[in-house]
């Protein structure tokens, strides 16, 4: 049942994508056609390639779980732990992430590398494309792993009422990550320094100020040397909070458009949408976690994976399964959250800074350098877009200078 709304979500989306259609006055008004057109032949590209991708993952996924040769490669997996329980879960764990990451691996080469190569936008090699590709992979297990043990300890203890503390245990892992990933985590992949412009340094602050948010540190994350494409933001929690501005940003757009685009982040940090989110996920993963509790009862002694107990190790793939069914299911819920604060955030942004123009014209620099269809299907955006299109962003804004 889940697996058929996720796949036939998917496929919708996928379907809803490579429609043809008129494009939206709007656009036409700000963006010339060829923008237009490329913006959206890109997102067709990327469409096809990433429904592949999930279709595939979720196949494996389900024929491990449920197909006698998958179950069979799971058995030999948690063989390899040799009696000791969480020697055979650690296998478990990393059978099944290297099995999906080489399932992926090529549509995330074509989508990270080729496809943003073939658009100008990657300055990558592709040497330096798959050691950045190895280290999120490292690091993805690395970060599991402490989460997968002490679940599974839970489980043992209590094989009922674990899912609670689990889940409280989640939530508290995943506090900590956002506490630490601007200090520990963005530093792996970018270099990062302070800003050195004390004009841009004292407009930041100037902002923060306005914004009533306490901004301890801003800095310059390089990624010229990797991508053309143009972003900013406000990570972390209390001490760690941090103000990142790519050095793309910093290149390409003019003090204005770089004022109104820090002004959209620094609304985020006014309205704790951070925080909101953490709690926000927090309360699905209570949700989440029942359902996978329930799930696995319901999995002892039956099909081809039989397990022996809600906790056997092989048991681990069908929790991961599940996680990714869910969160494809649940997506367009969060997408409706978090499009409402991005919304707030732009109006929040245009009345701090009074720069309606300055807006607009950095949404026309952004859909220059972020290729995308900037007037997606009503549908496409409502289920999938964590961010309302351009056209309804930029008309808005030209509301709002009216
Ligand atoms: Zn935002």
């Amino acid at each position: 049942m889940l697996w058929t709304v996720a796949v036939g979500l998917i496929l919708l989306l996928c379907f809803a994508t490579l429609r043809q259609r008129p494009f939206d006055p709007e656009a036409v008004r700000h963006f010339p056609l060829a923008v237009l057109e490329r913006g959206r032949q890109f997102s067709r590209e990327v469409s096809i390639a990433a429904t592949i991708r999930s279709l595939l993952s979720l196949g494996l996924m389900l024929a491990l779980c449920f197909h006698p040769v998958g179950t069979r490669v799971l058995r030999w997996l948690e063989r390899q732990g040799r009696g000791r329980f969480w020697l055979a879960l650690i296998c478990v764990a990393l059978g099944v992430t290297l099995l999906t990451s080489l399932v992926e691996l090529p549509f995330s080469f074509y989508l990270g590398h080729l496809h943003e190569k073939a658009y100008g936008l990657s300055r990558q090699s592709a040497a330096g494309w798959f050691a950045d590709y190895a280290k999120h992979m490292l690091l993805n297990l690395t970060l599991s792993l402490p989460l997968w043990i002490p679940l599974y300890w839970l489980m043992r203890r209590w094989p009922r009422g674990w899912w609670l503390p689990g889940a409280a245990f989640n939530i508290a892992v995943s506090g900590l990550f956002v506490l630490i990933y601007p200090v520990v985590i963005m530093p792996l992949f970018n270099q990062m320094s302070p800003v050195k412009d004390p004009q841009i340094v004292a407009m930041i602050h100037g902002l923060a100020n306005r914004a009533q948010v306490r901004v301890e540190a801003i800095s310059e994350m390089k990624v010229s040397d990797k991508t053309s494409r143009v972003n900013a933001m406000v990570t972390g929690l209390g001490p760690t909070k941090l103000v990142v501005l790519l050095d793309t940003l910093l290149q390409q757009f003019s003090r204005d458009e770089v004022e109104v685009v820090m002004a959209h982040e620094l609304a985020h940090a006014a309205y704790q949408d951070v925080v909101v989110g953490w709690l926000a996920s927090g309360a699905g993963e209570v949700a989440v976690l029942c359902v996978v509790a329930w799930a696995l009862r319901g999995m002892v002694g039956v099909g081809p994976l039989r397990l022996a107990a809600p906790h056997s190790p092989r048991g681990l793939a069908v929790l991961l399964l599940l996680f990714s069914l869910i969160g494809e299911v649940t997506g367009p819920a969060q997408n409706i959250i978090s499009r409402r604060a991005e919304t707030r955030a732009d109006r929040f942004a245009i009345t701090l800074t009074g720069k309606p123009q300055a807006f607009v014209s950095s949404f026309k620099k952004l859909a220059a350098g972020n290729p995308g269809d900037v007037d997606p299907p009503p549908l496409v955006e409502f289920l999938s877009y964590s961010h309302p299109s351009v056209t309804n962003r930029l008309r808005a804004a030209t509301q709002m200078g009216r």
